[in-house]
């Protein structure tokens, strides 16, 4: 059962960071280091670029290994005298998403990629860990950082182009959402502060977001661009941006982001964040979520609320889509003989470990595709971009469509324990 294997999981990491004190190791600032991703679809290198520091560490003084086991990577912090684990995070990276394209099968890529982690006072072993094709993680790559070296870029990120737009709490016991502009002139900037609480409140009425509305910091930080709005360049529509976003990412043309994660971070640097949002100035349909890596989407298209929390169900709880049947560039994302790490769909190699608590006993399994069971949470059939062999809770669910009420139940309940690991 989920629940329970989870708590102990949860309790597991409780007690082993028993022994680590934030301040015996760490500073309240943030380390970022810069790397990059190379490789094709089978193959994967990274080549370091740069280290950081930053002036806020808006993350738990508390949790600080991660409990989850999401993502396609894991980078994990280790005190180098000792070996002992400090500090670890789950992500995905565009990166990823491309291995999986046609395109990767015939040539080589590279992405830009940051990790962050707390300012440590001494030593730290840094590895980055891959998930493989059957699901296990294997060491990628490792490195050996000093805090104390001149060649840590310690520049200053323009403090004046953050704003508070709501909340009060402690940023290291509340979660800190940095909505970062995109798109939005100089002369724009107040339609972005008002875009950004258009966006906080959309968030606050979404279930489970709704519930922790006093815990949740809203962050909006000016980054100015030249010209408004975002790169379409499959009707040749090229605008000069400070984050350098665009649609037909992977050539879809609703999927919209930017590769310049450093550009995003650089940005957002100037507010103590756990997530950053990238909101862009368009009134088009789209954007695009990776989990603790970024979401993006637009101000202005009258879907901007379900696609916000759509993709801040990517970005921020790892979620995967439910929906199988729109238009994606993957090329079997998920192999159907491993149970992917994402809690809200399963190839039923390892249901267990998934929402199986969660069905009631009068509940068929696999359920059927049927309208009868909007609102139930079941089993059944279509999700993960497959409409056979991968399996969703829910009739429709918020990470399924646009027509949805809301998230599903599982999708809530994974969203609930991700709030609750930032607030400790
Ligand atoms: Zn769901």
């Amino acid at each position: 059962m989920r629940s329970v294997s989870l708590l102990s999981l949860l309790l597991l990491s409780f007690s082993l960071q028993a022994q680590i004190v934030f301040d015996d190791y760490f500073t309240d600032r943030t380390m970022r280091f810069d790397f990059m991703m190379a490789g094709n679809s089978t193959t994967t290198k990274v080549y370091p670029v740069s280290f950081r520091e930053e002036p806020f560490w808006g993350g738990s003084l508390v949790n600080l290994t991660d409990p989850f086991g999401y993502g396609n990577f894991v980078y994990e912090v280790f005190d180098a005298a000792t070996g002992t684990l400090l500090y670890s995070r789950g992500f995905c990276t565009l990166y990823q998403e491309w291995q999986t394209t046609a395109e990767a099968k015939q040539m080589e890529r590279v992405f830009h990629e940051v990790a962050t982690f707390p300012f440590p006072k001494n030593k730290v072993s840094f590895v980055l860990n891959i998930r493989g094709r059957d699901g296990k993680f294997s060491r990628l790559y490792e490195t050996v950082i000093d805090p104390a070296s001149y060649f840590i870029t310690r520049e200053k990120p323009d403090a004046s182009l953050a704003s508070r737009i709501y909340g009060t709490g402690d940023p290291h016991t509340s979660l800190d959402i940095a909505f970062v502009a995109e798109g939005y002139t100089k002369g724009e900037m107040e339609k972005f502060r008002n875009d950004v609480k258009r966006m906080a409140d959309f968030i606050f009425q979404e279930a489970p977001f709704d519930k922790y509305q006093d815990r949740i910091n809203i962050w909006a930080v000016e980054a100015p661009s030249q010209e408004s709005g975002t790169d379409v360049p499959g009707e040749g529509i090229y605008v000069n941006t400070a984050l350098s976003s665009s649609y037909y990412t992977f050539d879809v043309d609703r999927y919209l982001t930017t590769q310049d994660i450093r550009r995003v971070n650089d940005y957002a640097a100037a507010a103590p964040h756990d997530q950053i949002i990238v909101l862009i100035n368009s009134p088009r349909y789209g954007g695009g979520g990776v989990y603790n890596y970024y979401s993006a989407v637009t101000a202005d298209h009258q879907l901007t609320p379900k696609v916000l929390t759509h993709e801040f169900g990517h970005g921020f709880a790892g979620l995967a889509d439910e929906y199988y049947s729109s238009e994606v560039a993957y090329e079997e994302f998920y192999p159907l003989d491993v149970e992917p790490w994402e809690p809200n769909i399963t190839t039923r190699v390892n249901f267990e470990s998934k929402w199986k608590d969660l069905i009631a006993r009068s509940v068929p399994i696999p359920t059927p595709n049927d309208k009868r069971y909007t609102g139930v949470t079941g089993l059944f059939e279509g999700g993960g971009y497959s409409a056979k062999g991968i399996y969703r809770p829910s009739f429709d669910c918020r990470m399924k469509s646009n027509q949805a009420d809301s998230f599903c139940e599982v999708c809530q309940r994974a969203i609930e324990e991700m709030i609750l690991f930032y607030l400790k």
